[in-house]
């Protein structure tokens, strides 16, 4: 794999671009296809399966309409049950946590009488002609409201999990995010979810929400999974795939683009996927192979191009820098060059300092100074020259008419190296976003506007 390292001097932040021609690509892409499939299976044959599957039928199933209201109540809700059912699972529900509202069925008996039928069923009748009754029990099943707790209201022994937190930290982090955020369908907050879902994706108010403060590699990974849920359409009108194939497509898709961008995600997306895989089949998996892949193919593109774009703009701000080459100049005769010594191309702010301090006193009057200068790398010729240093001045107003110099980081950087070797001169004018990392004596004098400038730059 060939990696673009482009550093950006302008910014201090590296842009790392790996380009893919199509077919290393599709290798990429079936290397992954075989790794998720393989590392879903491998689950279900590890002891951890077993662990988490005697644990997880304890938990009550509920029904359709419950989900929703726990949903609506505790939109990250992941393992519910009542208050005492937790303490099977050595856990209890803190202190002040108040429950979800769901309706439980309750059976209630009554007793009624009923006329009472032979085996023929003929009635049976009493001895004076009319027909004999009988108490008998009837259940009636009717609904009440109580009330569930979710795993994060409570404390205790921790829960078997098939899917490991990803703590790990991701490489151009800031990048793949601001990509990320740029390409959704919908958009994306970070906030304090209630509950311990890592995020969610609200098909209703048109927006994913992903926990905020996670480790990176979680964070990209729910993005990217609540991206696939809503590039898939899920919980639209039309969506008619059932919750395990949402999750299984959404968690594959995650996993998928994740690989392509170099991020492992397996400890999560294997054991997640295997979760809510309904056999050891891995069909909701297997039977949407497809799509899954075409869905991961195209989102890897969006990021790609975004990528790219970002790319193509801050390279051009780094054309600046790698085209030309910058320099000191010393000149006795800051009016006339060529009327005196004149002395270019020098490579550091010492150096021209010592030239400029051994120039002979008699040559004063000519008024001798210390210059910047732009060459064209290709070319070798000089692009622009601008005297900034003057015995005992240093005169910075000049530089608002050198556009190059001022739009040059190398060039501005290397200004205020020159500074710092002058601390007592006096400084006239501004100087533009001089990148000065201990600010001269004369800049302290007057550390307002400079600084203010110094910050903006
Ligand atoms: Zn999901």
């Amino acid at each position: 794999m060939v990696r673009l390292v482009v550093n950006l001097t302008t910014s201090g932040r590296e842009v790392k671009i790996v380009p893919r021609n199509k077919e290393s690509r599709e290798e990429k892409m079936s290397a992954l296809q075989e790794k998720l499939v393989d590392g879903v299976k491998e689950i279900y044959e590890s002891g951890k399966w077993a662990e988490y599957i005697a644990v997880m039928s304890k938990f009550p199933n509920y029904s359709i309409n419950n989900c929703i209201l726990i949903a609506s109540q505790c939109p990250g809700a992941s393992f519910v049950c009542g208050y005492k059912k937790w303490n099977e699972f050595n856990r209890n529900v803190m202190k002040g946590e108040s429950g979800i509202m769901i309706f439980a069925p309750i059976k209630s008996k009554i007793k009624v009488e009923e006329p009472l039928y032979d085996s023929d069923h003929h009635p049976v009748l009493n001895e004076d002609g009319t027909q004999a009754k009988e108490q008998v029990e009837r259940e009636f099943k009717s609904f009440r409201p109580c009330y569930v707790f979710d795993v994060s209201q409570t404390e205790g022994e921790p829960l078997p999990s098939l899917a490991n937190q990803l703590n790990d930290s991701v490489e151009d982090y800031e990048h793949i995010k601001e990509a990320l955020l740029s390409i959704s369908p919908v958009p994306i907050s970070f906030e304090d979810i209630a509950g311990n879902a890592n995020g969610y994706y609200s098909p209703d108010a048109g927006k994913i929400v992903v926990q905020k403060d996670m480790g990176q590699l979680q964070t990209i990974k729910t993005m990217l999974h609540e991206i696939s849920h809503a590039t898939y359409g899920h919980g639209s009108k039309d969506d008619k795939t059932d919750k395990e194939t949402k999750e299984v497509q959404a968690e594959s898709t995650a996993f998928w683009v994740a690989g392509m961008l170099g991020l492992d995600t397996s400890d999560y997306s294997f054991g997640y996927i295997a979760g809510w895989s309904k056999d050891k089949e891995v069909s909701e998996l297997k039977d949407n192979l497809e799509l899954i892949k075409k869905t991961a193919d195209k989102i890897t593109s969006d990021i790609d191009s975004y990528m790219k774009e970002v790319f193509k703009h801050e390279q051009k701000s780094t054309d600046i820098d790698s085209d030309v080459e910058v320099y000191f100049t010393v000149a006795e005769c800051s009016e006339f060059h060529s009327m005196a010594g004149y002395t270019e191309k020098i490579e550091s702010a010492e150096e021209a300092k010592g030239i400029f301090e051994s120039i002979p006193k008699e040559m004063y009057s000519y008024i001798p100074a210390i210059g910047i200068q732009l060459i064209d790398k290709k070319t070798g010729e000089e692009i622009t020259q601008c005297d900034v240093i003057n015995r005992g001045v240093a005169n910075y107003d000049m530089l608002q008419y050198y556009s190059e110099i001022i739009e040059n980081p190398k060039a501005m950087k290397m200004l205020g190296k020159l500074a710092e070797l002058f601390p007592d001169i006096e400084v006239v004018g501004e100087a533009p976003a001089l990148d000065i990392a201990e600010p001269c004596l004369a800049v302290r004098k007057k550390p307002d506007k400079f600084f203010k400038k110094i910050v903006m730059g």
